[in-house]
């Protein structure tokens, strides 16, 4: 143990925080940042003017607290969502993260428990304990996959208070069917249990993907969880909301701090989302460099799996640690969850792609 870790063994900190470490993939300064699924592309300059042009209206009113229901955001968040959605439907904290958090702290807390299937977000279970909310690690197949039937079996079994379901599922990339979701809410029915579905990177499913939101209609448990982190390129804005029946946001209301939302972050929001059509232009060529690297990965005798996300999960490492050593050696940061021959790549710019792909051929041959 180190001295300050001593230290803070010392305090009087609740029980189940001892030992914990906090959350966080190494923030490394090296070129090409390919670890934690951003947006890599730098936002169009239409955008930053008119960010700038909204957060300099806002500023002029910073004496006061801001708009504590952030109406004008809720409103243009339900009509990008569209699906009949409107702001009564719509809630917003800073980040998904936050999200979550206040889900749990409404929902959650002592005595009661939080379901997710694993591997999935790292963020569900110390999420569980800052609210003192039991984790329950429900379990995937061996390829990861999740089918409806085992879904809903584990959640009869283990009737947790709130079902955490991430699709297109972090770390595998890989989204649910719809039939997952109707499964798994049916079955959490029969307690009275919340389902949340985090769709952090809906915007990059194939074409074929359903987004849970078609669901919400006469499901008052059920919530979807969005963010402007990924596809929107905004992750340092800090946005993220949900989508839910009113009272589910009537809920939220219980437990959020009051003016949560700063009036510079709903400035921000409010002028990327009115240039929505600028920020998503670059997510088509995103989920390009996604399909190539899942492609050239095969190629190379590699285990990708399909990808839904803008990021893509691969197997068939003997030594994934050596390669992600490898790649940062040469500026390309990418990401080691610690699932055993494998690593985690979010798709980039054409040129970062080029490069992480090329860098990596090079590692596997001299591993030969
Ligand atoms: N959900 C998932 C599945 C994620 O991967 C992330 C970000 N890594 C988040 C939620 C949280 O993102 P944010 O707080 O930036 O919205």
């Amino acid at each position: 143990m180190n001295v300050r870790s001593e230290l803070l063994s010392q305090l009087p900190l609740r029980e189940n925080l001892r030992g914990l470490s906090p959350y966080g993939a190494p923030q490394i300064d090296v070129p090409i940042q390919l670890n934690v699924n951003e947006n890599t592309h730098p936002l169009p300059q239409t955008v930053i003017d008119a960010i700038a042009q909204e957060v300099s209206k806002a500023a002029a009113t910073l004496n006061r607290y801001p708009d504590r229901e952030f109406v004008e955001l809720r409103e243009l968040l339900a009509k990008y969502l569209g699906h009949d959605l409107d702001r009564e439907n719509i809630w917003a904290a800073n980040g998904s993260n936050e999200i979550l958090q206040q889900i749990l702290q409404a929902f959650g807390g002592p005595g009661r428990s939080v379901m997710s299937f694993g591997p999935t977000y790292s963020m569900y279970p110390l999420l569980a304990s800052g609210t003192d909310t039991e984790y329950i690690a429900g379990q995937r197949a061996d390829d990861f996959t999740l089918s409806a039937d085992s879904a809903a079996a584990q959640v009869r079994e283990h009737t947790p208070n709130i079902v955490f379901l991430c699709s297109p599922n972090n770390p595998t990339g890989t989204a649910l069917g719809l039939d997952v979701i109707e499964a798994v809410y049916e079955a959490a029915s029969e307690t009275n249990a919340m389902v949340i579905v985090d769709e952090a990177y809906a915007e990059f499913s194939l074409a074929n993907t359903k987004s849970a939101l078609s669901l919400l209609g006469g499901r008052q448990r059920l919530i979807v969880s969005r963010t402007m982190s990924k596809a929107f390129g905004l992750a340092g804005a800090r946005v993220g909301y949900l989508a839910a029946a009113p009272e589910v946001t009537d809920a939220i209301r219980l437990v959020r701090l009051p003016y949560h939302l700063s009036a510079v972050t709903q400035a921000t929001a409010i002028a990327a989302l009115k240039n929505v059509d600028l920020l998503l232009a670059q997510v088509e060529e995103i989920k390009t460099q996604r399909d190539r690297i899942v492609s050239t990965l095969t190629e190379l005798g590699l285990k990708p799996s399909v990808s839904d996300s803008n990021f893509v999960f691969f197997g068939g490492l003997d030594d994934p640690h050596a390669i992600w050593q490898g790649l940062l050696d040469a500026g390309i940061i990418i990401r080691d969850n610690g699932i055993a021959g494998t690593l985690r790549v979010t798709a980039g710019t054409e040129a970062e792609t080029t490069a992480f792909l090329e860098r990596l051929t090079e590692l596997l041959s001299a591993q030969k």
